[in-house]
């Protein structure tokens, strides 16, 4: 498989949950560096250790060791022409291990889980999502100038579907 590697050769993980999981060891032993949340990185270090001898991947047939990173609150990437800040998406039920990515020169957010837009005409839930407020919560929290959102299941969004879905108008 092709790895998405970042603009400093490192493969970022969302958070720990399988769908979201898939191919990491394969990025892994092509020499990625994994970027995860802290707690993560110390899961996977434990499962990763353990031996894989029924259907062994690359990464235990060449016993390739992986490069884990950890990103606690913040971690910014770049490449000297576009930049990625990584961040840590506090008070989420979803999971502990969530990260965020924002492109502060194009404004846009990407997350998993955290937000799935609807279908374009749908109305928006009945009771806000608390998963989507926290969002939008902690997105004014750390100052992000997000006009669009890229979520990593379902279509591209702008800031103000998330608004809508929420039950704030832009006048809010
Ligand atoms: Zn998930």
């Amino acid at each position: 498989m092709d790895c998405a590697k970042g603009p400093e050769g490192d493969e970022l993980n969302s958070h720990h949950h399988f769908d979201h999981l898939g191919g990491l060891r394969a990025c892994a032993a092509e020499g990625a560096t994994i970027l995860t949340q802290a707690a993560a990185k110390t899961y996977y270090e434990k499962i990763w250790a353990q031996p894989h001898t029924i259907f062994p991947d690359r990464m235990a047939k060449e016993r390739k060791k992986a490069v884990i990173e950890a990103v606690t609150e913040k971690r910014v990437l770049t490449d000297g022409s576009r930049t990625l800040e990584v961040y840590k998406l506090a008070g989420t039920n979803h999971a502990d291990t969530m990260l965020i990515g924002y492109l502060p020169k194009e404004k846009i957010l990407i997350e998993a889980d955290v937000y799935t837009p609807g279908a374009p005409d749908a109305p928006p839930p009945a009771q806000p999502l608390a998963e989507n407020v926290n969002l939008y919560d902690q997105l004014q929290r750390l100052k992000l100038d997000v006009q669009q959102i890229t979520p990593l299941h379902g279509r591209s969004v702008s800031i103000e579907d998330l608004r809508k879905a929420i039950g704030k108008s832009s006048a809010n």
